[in-house]
């Protein structure tokens, strides 16, 4: 074993592992990622994902990846893919090699599942009972025996070598482990480890009538894979028992994984569960799984959002065993941190407004250098085209201005960045008396290097050369949810942010032509971007993967 990393963050479950392997319980550690493919991955994956690899990667362990794939009904081989592709972008370059390529799958294991079930029936642990799903909970929530539980260990034999032959339709019989009816936590209580369904399976076809219930295929996948920490979230704390209890039926040999249970991700102005995610999919709310504003990895990958800052933020939000409810905030912060040091500065004009330099000759053309990372001077810099036409944002001129408006104003100077000071001296209005054109008179020597140059006016504005500009469509996305907890209480659709989507025809600066699909880039005073996949040949488009500053703090203070 090489010895843990030194940067390990410190939690209850890595201190366990460290105890384990200081008092020789186990040799090397061993976790697993067990999605069950019925659905997209989620951030709340994500956190497990970043635990799991992170727990094999610090202790010089492995992790794989198991589909939990024991419900035929269910599954798709669709989610298997996307599954493999989420975890394998979220790990790429960080812990792959812990990855050890292809995914297993419960499905594998269902004939080793199905000796070991043979195995506890023959430990006279097991029977076969002929109650019905409902009368089988109901009596498990009375703490009744069913009137099967005593059968013997052949018949018990007989008949389960039967429901696998196919012998009973649906729902007829089931196995149950034999454990004890009147136990206080309900999942000792005979839970059913067989049922009977008649189903093709993705993975396993028409092989099987019979399929393991959770608790029997997870445990004993654990067991079979050389698991040796089982890492889940809280809600299978009350599980545990059977956990344990399963391994000790079977008297199997040791080391035995042991199951440990940490907090669940939960995330404000989200809902996470994938039985709701796939609501939003199916009932058109959002485009698809990978939309922008659903925070399944797909849809924050194709956002921009980036591996990195993902995992930076699964990492410190930390792991406890107490249910808490994490800020959207704190992944936005993650994103901000990142991207302000690793983005590239552009110029890039959202709801683009025409500015005419009267002053300035018709056809003459100036480069200006612009910096293209003040964090990063190895970023060095880039030329820009400056001409008598521009595009401003329209939200960077107003007409009747408040005071302390330090944009574009009627008489007014602003300084464009990079470049000089303009005064507004006429504004040009369409007969419904929409502004359509500014014109404005620039001070030549207040360039960087001319005799005004030092010349402060208060505000700076972005702007492209109108002759230059590359067009693109722009998507700016906001939060899919208008309050905090939309899961709370009522139907969470209900709460679905209106306005969460706004496209735009924007005016780029003429380099972005050459952008890169993997880059991210900063619009100066706008946000963060990343070229969307459905960019062409002939026309870019871009997500807005965030704002620079947290327009929600600002707008909850008012
Ligand atoms: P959901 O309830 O969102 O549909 P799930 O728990 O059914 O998710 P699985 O595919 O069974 O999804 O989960 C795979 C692994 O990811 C499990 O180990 C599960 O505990 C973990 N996981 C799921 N949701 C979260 C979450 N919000 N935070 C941390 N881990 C999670
Ligand atoms: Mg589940």
């Amino acid at each position: 074993m090489t010895e843990p990393a030194d940067n390990r963050p410190s939690d209850f479950i890595r201190d366990i592992i460290v105890e384990d392997l200081k008092s020789g319980k186990h040799k090397s550690v061993r976790t697993r990622f067990p999605p069950e493919p019925n659905g997209y991955l989620h951030i709340g994956h994500a956190k497990s994902i970043a635990l799991n690899f992170g727990i094999a990667k610090e202790f010089g362990g492995v992790c794989n990846i198991r589909m939990d794939d024991t419900n035929p009904a269910k599954e798709e081989t669709e989610y298997v893919e996307s599954i493999m592709s989420d975890v394998r972008w979220l790990i790429d370059g960080w812990a792959d090699t812990h990855l050890g390529g292809a995914p297993l799958y419960t499905s594998d294991y269902f004939d080793k599942l199905y000796e070991y079930a043979v195995d506890l029936a023959r430990r006279g642990k097991a029977y076969v009972d002929d109650l019905s799903p409902e009368q089988t909970d109901e009596f498990r929530r009375t703490a009744k025996e069913s009137p099967f539980r005593n059968r013997s260990v052949e018949e018990n034999l007989d008949l389960l070598g039967r429901m696998k032959a196919g012998e009973f339709p649906d729902g007829a019989k089931t196995l149950r482990a034999k454990i004890d009816m009147s136990a206080p936590n309900i999942w000792l209580r005979d839970p059913v480890l067989y049922r009977i369904k008649h189903a093709a399976h993705h993975h396993t076809g028409d092989k099987w009538c019979i399929y393991p219930m959770y608790d029997w295929a997870h445990t004993l996948s654990d067991y079979i894979e050389g698991i040796t920490h089982s890492l889940c979230t809280l809600e299978f704390e009350v599980h545990r028992p059977l956990y344990a209890w399963i391994l000790e039926a079977l008297e199997l040999p040791p080391p035995r994984p042991r199951q440990i249970e940490f907090a669940r991700l939960n995330l404000t102005y989200t809902v996470m569960s994938k039985r709701k995610l796939i609501q939003l999919v199916n009932e058109k709310f959002v485009s698809g799984w990978d939309d922008p504003r659903m925070i399944t990895i797909a849809g924050l990958r194709r956002r921009g959002i980036t591996a990195s800052a993902l995992r930076s933020f699964a990492y410190n939000i930390g792991i406890t065993k107490y249910p808490s409810l994490n800020e959207m905030e704190t992944l936005e912060h993650a994103v901000r941190e990142e991207f302000n040091r690793i983005a590239q500065r552009r110029l890039a004009v959202l709801r683009p407004i025409k500015v005419v330099l009267t002053n300035w000759p018709n056809d003459k053309v100036e480069e200006l250098d612009a910096i293209n990372n003040p964090e990063d001077a190895s970023t060095g810099t880039r030329k820009i085209p400056f001409g008598r036409e521009l595009f401003i944002d329209r939200d960077d001129f107003m007409e009747n201005p408040p005071p302390k408006y330090f944009r574009l104003k009627p008489g007014g100077e602003v300084r464009l960045k990079y470049s000089y000071i303009i005064q507004c001296e006429e504004v040009m209005k369409d007969s419904s008396g929409n502004v359509t054109e500014l014109r404005c008179k620039i001070d030549i020597d207040s360039k960087s290097g001319g005799a005004t140059a030092n010349r402060k006016v208060k505000g700076t504005i972005h702007w492209v050369s109108a002759a230059h500009a590359v067009d693109a469509e722009v998507r700016l996305y906001d939060r899919l949810f208008k309050v905090p907890e939309p899961d709370a209480d009522g139907d969470f659709k209900s709460f679905i942010n209106p306005d969460s989507l706004e496209v735009v025809n924007a005016k780029l600066e003429p380099s972005l032509k050459e952008a890169r699909p993997n880059e991210r880039y900063q619009f100066e005073r706008l946000g963060y971007f990343v070229l969307d996949p459905d960019s062409t040949q002939d026309r870019q488009v871009w997500n807005r993967t965030i704002t620079l500053r947290d327009t929600w703090a600002k707008a909850a203070k008012k």
